[in-house]
C-alpha cells in the first residue's frame, strides 16, 4: 500500500500530460483540499482508495477534463457543480460577468442563455441581490445542474426555462440585459479534438460550418426581446471579432464594443438596443 508521498512522487515522474493533475485527483479522491496532502504525506491509502486514485489518474491521463472527474469547477470564485452534460466554465467568460457587472442597472431583469452549469448567472445573482435572473437552457440535463448549483449556493434570484435560446421565453417578457455564451466554434475546427474538448457537450460548442449560426440568431432575435436601452453581451471566437460587430450593428444596435482577454484577444461584444424594435 502507498502514502500520499510515494504516490506524488510517483505521478511526478509520469511524462504524459494530466499527470500534473495528480494532487488535485488525489485531494478529490480522501475528500480532502490539497494542502493536507502536504501536512500528512505519510498517510496510507486503503483499497478503495488507491483504485479510486489510479482510475482518475488514468482516465485523466487518456484526456478526460479534470472537472468532469471531481465533478467541480471553480468560476468567479464559486465552486459549481460540473457534469458531462454541461460545458465547464472557462476564465474567459469571466468577462462576460465583468462586462455585465459595469453596466449602469439597479433593479434589472436579467436573462443568461443556455446557461450550461448556470456560471454566469449565479455569479451575476450573487453580485447583484436585486437582479431577477432567467437562465435557459436546451439541455433539461443540464438545467437540473444549474438548479442544484442554484440551490447550493442558495441564489434565489434566478429562475430556470427549458427550450431552445428565445423559444425557451415568453414572448411578452423584456429584459434590461441579454447575456449568452453560445457555441460558437466550426464544426471543421481541429482544436475540437483537443485539449478534452471531444468530452464536453458538443452541442454548447459547436456551430454550424462558421461557428456564428447561433450568434447570428441570439443578435438578430435579442432586440424584441430587450427592454429599450436594453443591452446584449456575447462572448465569441477569437477571430469573430468583425462579424459579430457586423452582426450586432445589421440587428440594429449601438455602442457596440468588442472587449478583448489579458492577451489581447477579441472574446466578448456588448452593445445597446435604443431603437423600438
Ligand atoms: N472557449 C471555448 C473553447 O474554445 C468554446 C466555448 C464555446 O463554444 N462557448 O474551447
Amino acid at each position: 500500500m502507498n502514502c500520499i508521498a510515494e504516490l506524488l512522487a510517483r505521478a511526478s515522474r509520469l511524462e504524459q500530460p494530466g499527470a500534473e493533475d495528480a494532487p488535485l485527483i488525489l485531494a478529490h479522491v480522501l475528500d480532502r483540499d490539497r494542502s493536507w496532502l502536504y501536512a500528512w504525506p505519510e498517510y496510507r491509502l486503503d483499497d478503495k482508495e488507491s483504485a479510486r486514485y489510479e482510475s482518475l489518474l488514468e482516465r485523466r491521463m487518456k484526456g478526460e477534463p479534470l472537472a468532469y472527474l471531481t465533478g467541480h469547477r471553480e468560476f468567479w470564485s464559486l465552486d459549481l457543480k460540473i457534469t458531462p452534460a454541461t460545458l465547464i466554465p472557462r476564465p474567459e467568460t469571466e468577462l462576460l460577468v465583468e462586462a455585465a457587472l459595469a453596466l449602469p442597472l439597479q433593479q434589472a431583469s436579467v436573462l443568461d442563455l443556455g446557461t450550461g452549469s448556470g456560471a454566469i448567472a449565479l455569479a451575476l445573482a450573487g453580485e447583484r441581490p436585486k437582479w431577477n435572473i432567467t437562465a435557459t437552457d436546451l439541455s433539461a440535463e443540464a438545467l437540473e445542474v444549474a438548479a442544484l448549483n442554484a440551490a447550493r449556493l442558495q441564489r434565489t434570484n434566478v429562475g430556470f426555462l427549458h427550450g431552445h435560446w428565445f423559444e425557451a421565453l415568453d414572448e411578452k417578457q423584456r429584459y434590461h440585459l441579454i447575456l449568452c455564451n453560445p457555441p460558437y466554434v466550426a464544426e471543421t475546427d481541429p482544436h475540437l479534438q483537443d485539449n478534452g474538448l471531444p468530452y464536453e457537450p458538443q452541442t454548447a460548442l459547436v456551430a454550424g460550418t462558421d461557428g456564428l449560426s447561433d450568434l447570428r440568431l441570439i443578435i438578430t432575435r435579442a432586440p424584441a426581446y430587450l427592454r429599450p436601452d436594453g443591452w446584449l453581451i456575447v462572448e465569441h471566437g477569437l477571430e469573430q471579432g468583425a462579424a459579430v460587430r457586423q452582426l450586432f450593428e445589421d440587428a440594429g444596435f449601438d455602442q457596440i464594443q468588442t472587449r478583448q482577454d489579458l492577451e489581447q484577444r477579441d472574446r466578448i461584444t456588448l452593445g445597446c438596443y435604443s431603437r423600438s424594435p
